[in-house]
């Protein structure tokens, strides 16, 4: 077979060389050890945990090391694609500090590498289809759907392996003849790889994440270009990772059964092999075993999620780094004010099996998180978020921001802060009992008290001095009212006694607590009297008593 004359006749029009290429795309110059990676997302629209776990691997290597991050936006499967997918992606991957060094961009491509958008690649695929061809280690299938399918079942019935190859592979030894005479008829094509390769063989490779392993080699002559002359993407992947200079491929391990393919084809176009990282699943605990996130069953798959539910993102990338590094927890424990970029990620530290993802352990890092933010940092992350979310929310907190910051601010900057929001939906619950509108009583005062006391306890109340200046100035007040009406001022006096009184200041203070935020349970009481004003406590302490008469 004169293979020349075959590539010639399949790709005509080919225009650039190689060696054209290799001088448009040259090496990078890039200080030593200094990674080239990408994020390599199809358009299909929907962004998941996964995509973010690749992109903060490969964000956190290629900046860690002073290399290069870019986008390449792999579209060679037109009917999977959503419009405005890329600018999601963009937005998603940005929300969690994400960000190219170049590659597609909301406004087309910024570098010198692109295109980064496959289906504009075309005729560069096309150089190196034709150099296979040449070589005699790429052809032409003809081959029909039910052609294919017919093959399939004469496989099931001689109990022989699946796939196109060996004496399978209908048109791996046709004659230039034959080739030509189908190609005149106008029958549709693709181009298929000749693979050497035999499942008789094994070879270790070494992954920088999984470690060494041992891969059979491919015997599978797989499609390389499809009928429209688009590339499948393995042939993609190999070489748009070798033109635009990919140092470190890290991808889902659903790839690595086709990683035999992906070497051999590294080879046999003359290109030297990135080094792969190929990250485990994410999972979690069905019952009492795992298994893998599933879009169908597991909303917290999809990113969009986190957005609604109001995750700071500050908190989904912290617990990230907790499943992804095995010594994150440490350096955080050490280093528990530290900007999260100083933590030093490596592939070394992450599991090879993958990592299992726990709600709860999220929502306890980002309680942690939040309660680590700044009052404004909570006010600015907060209104944006309600502001997407919750209309009414954020124009309340807009309205008056100095007031919004106060309430954030309670119990927040000390040595033990309070953790009373895990996501933003909580706010409006938390910080509700300061908003007239939002103000619901959820506990009754405790049944063991007299429904007389009580009034008379919060009637007093009202009449004494609500603003004093300090915390102890004001509960002097509430042990003095107590005193007055038979509650001992001294918890420890009350336990020794019990039988001396109705109850002590602490049940006082319950009342008060109750009447102003319809909780048993709340933030620091004088704090609260402070922020809602002596008018409101007034108006709503009359509102309890007014309940209490009937
Ligand atoms: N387009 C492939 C995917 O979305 C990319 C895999 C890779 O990073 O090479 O899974």
């Amino acid at each position: 077979m004169n293979f020349e004359l075959l590539a010639n006749t399949l790709f005509p029009n080919i225009n650039i060389t190689e060696q054209e290429l290799e001088e448009r795309f040259p090496p990078r110059r890039l200080a030593e050890g200094a990674i080239v990676s990408r994020m390599a997302p199809s358009p299909t629209g929907f962004v998941h945990l996964g995509n973010l776990v690749q992109g903060l691997t490969s964000e956190r290597l290629t900046h860690q090391s002073g290399g290069v991050l870019f986008l390449r936006i792999e579209d060679t499967d037109a009917k999977r694609e959503v419009a405005g997918a890329v600018e999601t992606l963009i937005e998603s991957l940005g929300h969690y500090n994400i960000n190219f060094d170049e590659g597609a961009t909301k406004d087309g491509d910024f570098g010198s590498y692109g295109p980064y958008r496959q289906r504009r690649r075309k005729e560069i695929y096309h150089v190196y289809a034709k150099k296979l061809v040449e070589n005699g280690m790429a052809y032409p299938c003809f081959c029909t759907e039910s052609e294919l399918e017919q093959i399939h079942m004469e496989q099931e019935k001689a109990k022989a392996n699946f796939g196109y190859f060996g004496k399978w592979a209908l048109w791996r030894d046709r004659s230039y003849e034959e080739i030509k005479e189908k190609l005149d008829s106008g029958a549709p094509w693709v181009l298929r790889f000749r693979s050497n390769g035999s499942i008789e063989n094994k070879f270790k490779f070494n992954d920088l994440i999984k470690g060494q392993m041992t891969l059979t080699e491919n015997d599978i002559d797989y499609v390389l270009l499809k009928s429209d002359g688009i590339p499948t993407y393995h042939f993609a992947h190999v070489v748009d990772d070798h033109l635009m200079r990919t140092t470190h491929v890290v991808r889902g391990d659903e790839w690595i059964s086709t990683l035999p393919f992906h070497i051999q084809l590294f080879n046999a176009l003359g290109f030297k092999l990135p080094k792969y990282l190929h990250i485990g699943p994410l999972m979690k605990m069905d019952g009492s075993s795992k298994r893998k996130l599933s879009k169908r069953k597991d909303p917290e798959l999809a990113l969009t999620y986190y957005k609604s539910e109001g995750f700071p993102p500050e908190s989904v990338y912290e617990y990230l780094m907790t499943i992804l590094n095995s010594n994150f927890e440490d350096w955080r424990r050490a280093n528990p004010d530290a900007p999260i970029n100083d933590f030093k990620f490596s592939s070394k530290k992450m599991n090879p099996a993958g990592s299992l993802f726990d709600n709860a352990k999220l929502c306890d890092v980002s309680k942690n998180v939040i309660s680590r933010m700044s009052a404004e940092k909570v006010y600015s992350s907060l209104v944006s978020w309600a502001e997407e979310f919750d209309a009414d929310f954020s124009a309340k907190l807009k309205k008056d921001k100095e007031y919004a910051i106060k309430i954030l601010s309670i119990g927040r900057g000390g040595k033990k802060p309070r953790k009373d929001i895990t996501v933003w939906k909580d706010a409006k619950a938390y910080m509700g009992l300061f908003y007239d509108e939002y103000f619901v009583k959820t506990d009754d005062f405790p049944e063991q008290f007299d429904k007389n006391d009580i009034k008379n306890i919060l009637n007093e109340y009202i009449c004494s001095d609500i603003e004093a200046a300090d915390n102890e100035t004001w509960f002097e007040h509430l042990k003095r009212i107590a005193e007055k009406y038979g509650f001992s001022p001294d918890v420890k006096a009350y336990k020794a006694s019990p039988e001396l009184y109705k109850g002590h200041v602490g049940d006082v203070s319950t009342f008060i607590r109750i009447a102003l935020t319809g909780k048993t349970n709340s933030p620091d009481l004088f704090e609260i009297t402070k922020i809602l004003g002596k008018e409101r406590v007034i108006q709503r302490i009359k509102t309890q008593i007014a309940k209490l008469g009937q």
